[in-house]
């Protein structure tokens, strides 16, 4: 096995981390990946996605091994206008004022620090493809709008998980959103407020007949969003709320939806309000079998690497999701981002080092 530099992982890491890239706004991470890659003159491909872009940097390897694909997201959520990295023996954190970017460039430094490893190692190794995805922060964007055409990969593993490195994420849920448009009539509240029918109220009857929160231990549902109305003295004529459903289970999603549905149906029509709900899946679960090869690959690096594998069911989606959906296998590995979405975000270093060992490890182990 050979070893990873960890002074080189932890500034690839700081230097990453610095840069700003909210979704969309991810060109400085881009040609820093796109220098790396010109610089060591290996096979750099940009594919346009959106008004940002999704890249790849491709190893070629010997024939007789499956090709594998690694991925990672180069967006990352605000605060983020200017990010300090701060360290100190132990982590790598900010001055309060940002996030951390450890989600994901924790992998991207990862991925970099392993390239350098294989490259120089001369050690044999298939085909294999690290794409680094924009926007995945707001909806998995890139990896939505990335042709898989442009890998010959069928097993990927994405490095994006919170947790110790070594945990591998083998369930993730469904997901669907609900728009939900009341149409009352609209009255004068101190004069007429018998002539009028309120979304308002509707809605509230509504909300309060949904099922709420965690519905079982694989199931939740959450009203996010409530839009409406436009004065006190106007019995309110319009109001729009939108909520989402996540189960593991696909039956339970849609027994959940159905339900959703009879509620929203039946109170309207009681009010005599009309409703349009309109219902957007937002990507596909998975669940992958502990006797799948993908798993044995997995264990079989761990052993190589030395990290004790775990595994984990998630309640979240990530660009894990689009790809087993499109048929490419895949596991969300954990990179050690710890508080991620918080200016307390941090990462200790051990993760880091870890991470990198663990990619070159699955490589190695193909
Ligand atoms: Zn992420």
């Amino acid at each position: 096995m050979p070893e990873i530099k960890k002074e080189r992982v932890e500034k690839y890491f700081k230097e990453l981390a610095s840069i700003s890239s909210p979704s969309w706004e991810e060109g400085k991470v881009i040609s820093y990946i796109e220098n790396y890659a010109k610089k060591r003159k290996l096979t750099f491909k940009k594919f346009q996605c959106g008004k940002s872009f999704n890249v790849m940097i491709s190893l070629k390897g010997i024939s007789g091994k499956d090709p594998l694909l690694f991925a990672a997201h180069t967006d990352t959520v605000t605060p983020c206008d200017s990010i300090k990295v701060m360290e100190d023996s132990k982590r790598f954190f900010t001055d309060g004022k940002s996030i951390l970017g450890g989600d994901d460039k924790a992998a991207v430094a990862a991925f970099l620090e392993a390239i350098d490893v294989i490259y120089k190692s001369g050690e044999k190794h298939g085909d294999v493809d690290f794409l680094f995805t924009c926007a995945e922060e707001v909806g998995l964007c890139g990896m939505k709008g990335f042709d898989i055409k442009n890998t010959r990969a069928k097993k990927a593993f994405v490095f994006d998980s919170d947790g110790t490195v070594g945990s591998a994420t083998v369930a993730a849920p469904y997901q669907i959103v609900m728009q939900i448009s009341l149409k009352g009539k609209a009255a004068h509240a101190g004069m007429e407020p018998e002539k009028g029918i309120s979304a308002i109220y509707a809605a509230a009857e509504i909300i309060n007949s949904l099922p709420q929160g965690r519905i079982d231990s694989e199931t939740t549902t959450n009203v996010g969003k409530i839009n409406g109305g436009t004065a006190n003295n106007i019995v309110t004529e319009n109001l729009t709320f939108e909520l989402e459903c996540r189960s593991l289970d696909k039956k339970k999603l849609d027994a959940l939806t159905a339900k959703i549905v009879s509620v929203i149906k039946s109170v309207s029509s009681k009010r005599k309000i009309k409703a349009v709900i309109s219902t957007d899946r937002e990507y596909s679960g998975y669940s992958i079998s502990q006797n799948d090869s993908i798993i044995s690959h997995f264990e079989r690096a761990a052993a190589l690497c030395k990290i004790k594998p775990s595994y984990k069911k998630s309640g979240g989606g990530s660009d894990t999701n689009i790809l087993n959906e499109r048929k490419i296998k895949a596991l969300n590995l954990s990179v050690g981002m710890s508080k991620v979405h918080t200016t307390d975000e941090f990462i200790m270093k051990s993760d880091l080092h870890k991470s990198a060992a663990m990619v070159v490890s699955l490589i190695l182990s193909n």
